[in-house]
């Protein structure tokens, strides 16, 4: 007997056709002997949709009434996926995040989990139920509700997957496992057998939407043996583990791309030394994100520098900029929106030179040109212009020699947002 953590998203849920197709699937494992622990997103686009109508409302509304609003998606799922098991024979048992035992910082759409207390799913174990939690919230120590920021209902699965010693955990979606790139956007992806954790964390903080980065990081820390595959069949998924084999002559094993990236520069600063720890340090002060930095040449003692932000903090960006002009003397400060983050992925990379140099060839290729670069070791990530990203996607994915012949399956809707 093992005991299984089972995450469904969105689609894999949308209507009451699939989530009885889905409590077939946990009662069959069941039936195998094993345990089921199950995690639900909410029912299709309903995230979006409750998002949508707190903006009709209210386009300011406050983070603490977006979490209270959210995380009733995944309660909806959760209490019928629940029942839908119940129809089929079975004892069930759905907890709200905050039951299932999640403790999380004070900080809400993004909060980080503290500590999972998951007693209350363990009894029910105990007691033969399959155990229905609802993804992606938590709370906080004075009792107010919390959600993980979006895709985090896999940070719920893998999270509890730690904490109650499972076997394994597997990550149903839409697409039957991890490809090296968005199977919607190249219909010639190829599957991978594995991946590694370490680039399968690269890929996901570069924006591949398959796993939530945080559910990475907890299966890294905790050795926690993860599988994505699709809900719509049987075919066997990727497993993505401490180190993966590596396949001949592909130096490159993923392909991401990330569209919500703001740029804002800075010109004509004064040049002073620490002129740069101001800036980012007030931009840290309030809580925004900073990703690829760049400064260009200095000037008659003046210089510019960019920096990206994810778009929903480019205006919060701009408004700290904007309140340090009195003390940091700069000519002008701009954004720009429609830009998108190109990364190509792989841990042959380190050992290969001359990669980053292709794929810098491969897009000016494609007429666009490169705004902005960051290298690490296993990646390289290029800003480029919105308007080409699909057709750079594929010409990568070509150069990289990573086009199959095999047909993508992917199960889910075509119009998802
Ligand atoms: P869920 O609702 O099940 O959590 P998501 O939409 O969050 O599903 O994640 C699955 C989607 O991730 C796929 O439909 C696919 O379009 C996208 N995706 C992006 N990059 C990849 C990749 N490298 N491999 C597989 N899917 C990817
Ligand atoms: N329902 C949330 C979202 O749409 C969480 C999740 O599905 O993982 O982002
Ligand atoms: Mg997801």
């Amino acid at each position: 007997m093992s005991l299984y953590v089972m995450k469904f998203g969105g689609s894999s849920v949308g209507n009451t056709e699939r989530m009885q197709r889905v409590a077939k699937r946990i009662v069959e494992k069941q039936d195998e002997g094993h345990q089921c622990v199950v995690v639900v997103s909410a029912m299709g686009d309903t995230t979006d949709d409750l998002i949508e109508q707190a903006m009709a409302l209210n386009p300011e509304p406050t983070a603490r009434e977006m979490d209270m609003l959210m995380t009733t998606g995944e309660q909806i799922s959760m209490s019928l996926l629940s029942m839908a098991v119940q129809s089929l024979g079975r004892e069930a048992v759905s907890f709200t995040g905050w039951q299932a035992g999640f403790r999380t910082e004070a900080v809400h759409g993004k909060a980080r989990i503290i500590d999972i207390l998951p007693s209350r799913v363990q009894e029910a174990l105990a007691r033969g139920q399959i155990v229905v939690v609802a993804g992606f919230q938590g709370m906080t120590e004075d009792g107010e509700i919390t959600t993980f920021g979006r895709g985090g209902s896999d940070t719920t699965a893998v999270a509890l997957a730690a904490a109650i010693n499972a076997d394994v955990c597997e990550i149903y979606t839409d697409v039957d496992g991890i490809y090296s790139t968005d199977p919607r956007i190249v219909k010639c992806a190829r599957k991978l057998k594995e991946i590694s954790y370490d680039e399968m964390l690269e890929l996901a903080n570069l924006g591949a939407a398959v796993l939530h980065p945080r559910a990475v990081e907890y299966a890294k820390h905790n050795h926690v043996r993860l599988v994505v595959r699709s809900s719509f069949n049987n075919n066997e998924g990727t497993v993505v583990k401490e180190e993966a084999s590596m396949e001949q002559g592909v130096v490159v094993s993923g392909i991401a791309y990330d569209k919500n990236v703001a740029r804002i520069s800075i010109l004509g600063v004064a040049d002073y030394p620490g002129v740069l720890a101001e800036v980012f340090g007030a931009l840290a002060q309030a809580g925004i994100n900073v990703d690829i930095i760049v400064q260009s040449g200095v000037q008659n003692g003046e210089a510019d520098f960019s920096f990206t932000v994810s778009k929903s903090e480019s205006e919060s960006a701009l408004s700290v900029i904007q309140g340090l002009k009195g003390g940091l003397p700069y000519r002008e400060v701009t954004s720009e929106e429609n830009l998108v983050k190109v990364s190509i992925v792989g841990a042959g990379m380190i050992s290969h030179p001359g990669v980053a140099a292709q794929m810098f060839d491969v897009i000016s290729k494609q007429g666009v040109s490169i705004k902005m670069v960051s290298t690490s070791e296993i990646k390289t990530s290029c800003v480029i212009d919105g308007g080409n990203l699909e057709e750079v996607i594929k010409a990568l994915h070509t150069a990289y020699n990573l086009d199959t012949d095999v047909q993508v399956f992917v199960g889910g809707p075509q119009d998802r947002r």
